[in-house]
């Protein structure tokens, strides 16, 4: 009989004693009932498979119908640590005909991709996730938040809000000349794309100027797009902007057309992520480094005038490590620091937790908070604590701030947040 979605109860047919007989000496055993139970078949009938097909006939959400339930996922995801998820959760919401796209689960996924590491079926959150939230987006349903951040976006190029004129604005501060292609068009080795939170944040910007610092004393030649600058728009991409993402893409190519240069440098892992393995589906190569990946092959060149001393254990941003395989880069310049001593984390590298900012979960902290026991970002801040480390070093922008309202709301305050090229520039240039 159909069950309406609800998995029914079997109903045992049970004997009081049976009688099994060897097929090899023909002996003959009496056996309590419960050694022979049998249950009547379940009827799976009554499930309506619509949402799950839904899903996955969406471009990229095909690889949801192919969970056979086994549960390697839930355990290594970031939000069931803090919550109940993972891909079996959605799976099985989608099978018994919930609405997927209107369902709060589908904004929890940072797509931090652990559960793509391990799944026997390779059920493919990254894909599932964009490809579901677009459909939602499209039907005009997205959190308060992600809408505001998308409109920011939209407007200014910038997920901030900020007026494109004052993007370089931070340069000001660095100390060292900081070449701008739009006054001086010469050819150049690499050129340097910001992002959003090293040009406006006041803590990336504090980054920014350090790197600037950096790539001019170990001799990189380098410049930035300035007003030119837009957004690459991972995180509007996965979570669930396709359109503004593609218009992004766009006027950033044509930009990068109008230069001449060999790479393109970044500090942000989603912006390293969108150029190395995005745009390349659409028919746009760039050789594409992110910053720790410059600045490891010349660290030899940096002449220390100080050191750190201190305990520092590393973060692994999602979208560097796990998505680009990018584990040994930040770790280089770490030990390269005098006086650092680097500790690690249980979970880190390949099974580094996630920070959180992902897939658009910088902007929806608030909209998750009640259903999870506390933020990734506070998660991750314990781990770090547990260390016994002075410092979580970092090097993706989304981190700094996150990690610093954690270490305030979890009560590790001792802990200093600082991104990997302050640690270069303290003890590079002490003050
Ligand atoms: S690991 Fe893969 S197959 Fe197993 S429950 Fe998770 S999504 Fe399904
Ligand atoms: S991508 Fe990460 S956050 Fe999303 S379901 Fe998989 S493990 Fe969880």
């Amino acid at each position: 009989m159909p069950v309406g979605g609800r998995k029914q109860p079997p109903v045992a047919t049970e004997l009081e004693n049976a009688t099994v007989t060897s097929s090899l000496s023909g002996r003959e055993w009496e056996l309590p009932g419960m050694w022979n139970r049998m249950f009547e078949s379940r009827v799976l009938s009554g499930y309506t498979t619509s949402e799950l097909a839904r899903i996955s006939s969406l471009p990229g959400g095909e690889s949801i119908e192919w969970c056979y339930g086994c549960g390697k996922c839930v355990p290594v995801c970031p939000v069931d640590l803090v919550g109940e998820y993972g891909p079996r959760k959605l799976h099985r919401k989608a099978q018994t005909g919930v609405n997927l796209l209107g369902d709060a689960d589908l904004w929890m996924c940072t797509t931090c991709g652990n559960c793509l590491r391990v799944c026997p079926k390779e059920v493919d959150m990254i894909q599932i996730m964009p490809a579901a939230r677009e459909a939602a987006v499209t039907d005009g349903i997205m959190p308060p938040e992600l809408q505001d951040v998308f409109e920011k976006t939209f407007r200014q190029s910038n997920c901030l809000g900020e007026n494109p004129r004052r993007r370089h604005a931070w340069t000001k501060g660095a100390g060292v000349p900081v070449r701008i292609l739009a006054s001086d068009p010469r050819p150049v080795d690499v050129l340097f794309y910001v992002e959003d939170y090293w040009s406006y944040h006041p803590r990336g910007q504090q980054a920014a100027q350090a790197f600037a610092r950096i790539a001019d004393a170990v001799g990189v030649d380098w410049a930035i797009l300035g007003a030119e600058e837009k957004t690459l728009g991972d995180s509007q991409r996965t979570a669930g902007e396709k359109g503004l993402f593609e218009a992004l893409m766009e006027d950033v190519v044509a930009t990068l057309g109008k230069y001449t240069f060999n790479r393109i440098v970044t500090p942000d892992p989603h912006g390293f992520n969108a150029l190395r393995k995005v745009y390349p589906t659409y028919g746009h190569n760039f050789d594409v480094l992110h910053y720790t990946q410059l600045l490891a092959p010349l660290i030899d060149r940096a002449e220390w005038a100080g050191s750190v001393e201190a305990k520092v254990t590393f973060h692994d941003p999602c979208y560097l490590g796990r998505h680009n395989g990018e584990y040994d880069a930040p770790r280089r310049l770490l030990a390269s620091i005098p006086g650092v001593e680097l500790v690690e984390m249980s979970r880190c590298r390949e099974n580094g937790y996630c920070c959180g900012g992902g897939g658009g979960g910088m902007w929806l902290d608030g909209f998750n908070s009640d259903r999870v026991t506390e933020r990734l970002s506070e998660r991750r801040v314990k781990e770090a604590a547990e260390t016994g480390a002075d410092i979580l070093a970092v090097c993706c922008p989304y981190e700094v701030s996150r990690f610093e309202d954690a270490a305030k709301s979890t009560g590790n305050e001792h802990l200093k947040v600082l991104d990997i090229v302050e640690l270069i520039d303290a003890a590079m240039f002490p003050r």
